[in-house]
């Protein structure tokens, strides 16, 4: 049915995978955690507003907090237990936010409103967005924008094709692979909920050709769908970030600014669609999610984890650290998040715990640009890093924002080509800081 011959885009880079210590480690299930911490904001949008007090009693599933705005989603107990305290926590991605901290029964109920519906498939397309708003659902590959949000476009804008995203292009993460070779009938069938939402029969599943053997289940499985292709992608990063993958996909460009809807597509992740499964066939909330624990570890593993457990948890689980680690990271190494401490919680947007040595970080010292050309090369978005950083550097941010800083899709390429050793992307993520809070007044 597709006929796409091109699979690639401008730019990139081709940092080492590292993905063979845990490509081929099934998913396991990590031991029930004495507590979890589950923060109001996991996901991009308004912070949800709680609706627990504390010594309430909880089931696994139960809503602790509903959405705080239409792009916003709710939290949900991913343990049943008592509400011990509601507090600011510290958060994966920095700073502290305000927190459920659940103490388990060690019973593990599930809440009573979780039940298959083998009709699922025939529930009306807004019904459905409604289960999937209430299961609290947010973009699994790390973006955690509210998932029925995304699949509310305008009605002006058409959608024509709905792509999944199964590329997991960032350097030792294996857990949506592993996802695609062991929960595919449910990806599938999640992927085909989200095309019944948008109206599409185009549907387009895209993946790195570094993981045959989920290209092979994930066609054997849509192979009775005519309207869904598996489309094999070369290896190259960011393969997996939504302009780059349209483009390889599609051929078509989506203008700077602007959203993959104004060319008529809509990405999801390969998780985000198992979580729109489980939300419209179970109305199970997302509770849980596969995490890749990584790197300077004892031993590497894919763990499915309550959303809320603690990273030392995991990181305990897989045998502690070979060395003292330089930096833990949660998502890739490329664009994950820099740890200060194990007490954070996995949140939904967690794909990872990267665990590095000083000699794998790859920042040493640093010298002046070399004026080599090699950022702007690589630029997946056609930009000039280096003017940019230097800009920025000098103070001047409004003329970065003229060199376009704000189409930056912050995906490190630059940083880790530069011979230079300059932390270009840190730069041009303060600047587009700076630009966006200048806008807000
Ligand atoms: S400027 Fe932004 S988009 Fe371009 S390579 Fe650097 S981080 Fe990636
Ligand atoms: S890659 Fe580094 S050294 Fe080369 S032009 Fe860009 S900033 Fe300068």
């Amino acid at each position: 049915m597709f006929d796409i011959l091109k699979r690639n885009f401008k730019g990139g880079v081709h940092p080492k995978e590292n993905k063979k210590y845990t490509e081929s480690k099934p998913i396991e299930e990590i031991p029930l955690p004495e507590e979890v911490i589950i923060p109001l904001q996991q996901h991009i949008g308004k912070p949800s507003k709680i609706i627990v007090n504390k010594g309430d009693k909880v089931n696994a599933g139960d809503p602790v907090s509903e959405a705080g705005g239409f792009v916003s989603v709710p939290c949900h107990a991913s343990i049943s237990g008592t509400v011990k305290a509601i507090q600011p926590h510290i958060h994966p991605l920095g700073g502290e936010v305000n927190s459920v901290i659940i103490e388990s029964d060690g019973e593990d109920k599930y809440s009573e409103k979780i039940e298959f519906n083998p009709d699922y498939m025939n529930l009306p397309a807004e019904e459905m967005k409604n289960m999937i708003y209430e299961a609290g659902i947010a973009g699994m590959g790390g973006a955690t924008f509210p998932t029925h949000v995304k699949l509310s476009p305008p009605p002006e804008k058409k959608i024509d094709t709905a792509i999944l995203n199964g590329s997991e292009c960032e350097p030792y993460l294996t857990s949506d692979h592993r996802l695609m070779l062991e929960k595919t009938e449910e990806i599938i069938e999640g992927f085909r909920i989200i095309m019944k939402i948008l109206g599409v029969n185009r549907g387009i599943v895209g993946i790195e050709n570094n993981k045959p053997d989920a290209i092979k289940k994930m066609e054997d499985v849509s192979s009775k769908f005519p309207e869904i292709g598996v489309v094999s992608l070369d290896v190259k990063y960011p393969q997996g970030a939504e302009k780059q993958l349209i483009y390889a996909l599609t051929r078509r460009k989506v203008p700077p600014g602007k959203l993959p809807m104004e060319v008529g597509c809509l990405v999801q992740n390969v998780g985000t669609a198992k979580a729109v499964y489980d939300a419209v066939a179970f109305k199970r909330p997302l509770i849980d999610r596969v995490v890749t624990v990584a790197g300077d570890i004892t031993h590497q593993k894919n763990l499915n984890v309550r959303i809320g457990t603690p990273l030392k948890n995991l990181t305990d689980y897989c045998g502690g650290f070979v060395n003292s680690p330089k930096k833990i990271i949660i998502g890739g190494p490329m664009m994950g998040i820099a740890q200060h401490s194990l007490n954070a919680p996995v949140i939904k947007g967690t794909s990872g715990i990267i665990i590095l040595r000083s000699e794998q970080i790859g920042f040493g010292k640093t010298t002046p640009c070399l004026n080599c050309g090699k950022c702007v090369e690589i630029c997946p978005m056609n930009l000039t890093p280096n003017i940019i950083a230097s800009l920025v550097e000098n103070g001047r941010i409004e003329d970065a924002g003229e060199y376009n800083a704000l189409d930056c899709i912050e995906c490190g390429c630059c940083s880790y080509i530069c011979p230079a050793r300059i932390n270009l992307v840190q730069n041009i993520k303060f600047a587009k800081f700076k630009i966006m809070q200048e806008a807000k007044k």
